[in-house]
């Protein structure tokens, strides 16, 4: 358990070795069958350093996008929500996509009705124009819900893409090859101009680097996405005050002739 939501591993082999993906589910209460993820890779790599390389802090790639997956699961976990809504770790997306597309195909042999997937890679680096753009690729609904999210309540800019890009863990998820799915993918506007990207520098401790701020807002951007498409539940109390507000119009109207 973890915010108080119910964790597993859900396990994968590759090259005969059994790796885990991390999902945690917060079970929807109309549709707990229609289900939209929200995840991220885990594992990072320095192979810009060295391919042997055990040591790979990975602080942007990706415990950044991680860290926007945890925060997010702990933002929704005070919510209802139409639909089921996962919260996953991947792992080995440095080889290939190799949890994501584990986690995919199981999806569809078992007839999970995956409706989403919002993935983050690499959300912490703005680059050296000073510009807060984050790059948005992925299915055009998903993508521009994100934009309007992204306007509606941060400073960021943004710049968008249609395509399904085959780097991040997002891809298996696109509408081209997971029916009734739809996905897209977060990512810093410059991530080929990040000096420290797969090497053992990508460190919170490089200084001048990570932009928590900028981490924050992308972060936001998602979780106010996520709260769209999976349908969040008002609150008691704010469902009190529509339904209040609506007698008090109905009792005032009724004085008034029309
Ligand atoms: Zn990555």
């Amino acid at each position: 358990m973890g915010f108080g939501l119910n964790v597993s591993y859900d396990p994968f082999t590759y090259n005969g070795s059994t790796y885990n993906n991390v999902v945690a589910t917060l079970p929807g209460k109309t549709h707990p069958e229609q289900v939209y993820i929200v995840g991220a890779h885990m594992d990072s790599i320095s192979d810009r350093d060295d391919p042997t390389n055990m040591n790979a802090p990975g602080a942007d790639d990706n415990a950044s996008g991680m860290a926007a997956v945890l925060e997010m699961a702990k933002a929704m976990v005070g919510y209802a929500f139409d639909a089921t809504i996962k919260f996953i770790g991947f792992n080995l997306e440095e080889k290939d996509l190799v949890g994501s597309k584990a986690y995919a195909d199981k999806a569809k042999a078992s007839g999970e009705q995956v409706r989403g997937m919002l993935n983050f890679d690499m959300i912490a680096y703005p680059g050296n124009s000073g510009a807060k753009n984050v790059f948005l690729a992925g299915d055009s609904n998903l993508v521009d819900a994100l934009k309007r999210n992204a306007l509606k309540y941060t400073k960021l800019t943004t710049t968008l893409s249609y395509n399904n890009f085959d780097d991040s863990d997002q891809y298996y998820f696109h509408s081209s090859l997971f029916p009734g799915s739809t996905s897209a993918f977060a990512i810093e506007a410059e991530p080929l101009n990040n000096p420290n990207y797969h090497k053992t520098t990508d460190s919170t401790e490089t200084s001048n680097y990570m932009d928590f701020a900028y981490a924050t807002d992308i972060t936001r951007m998602g979780v106010a996405t996520l709260a769209d498409f999976a349908g969040v539940i008002p609150e008691p109390s704010t469902l009190f005050c529509f339904l209040l507000g609506g007698l008090l119009l109905m009792v005032g109207s009724r004085g008034k002739k029309t």
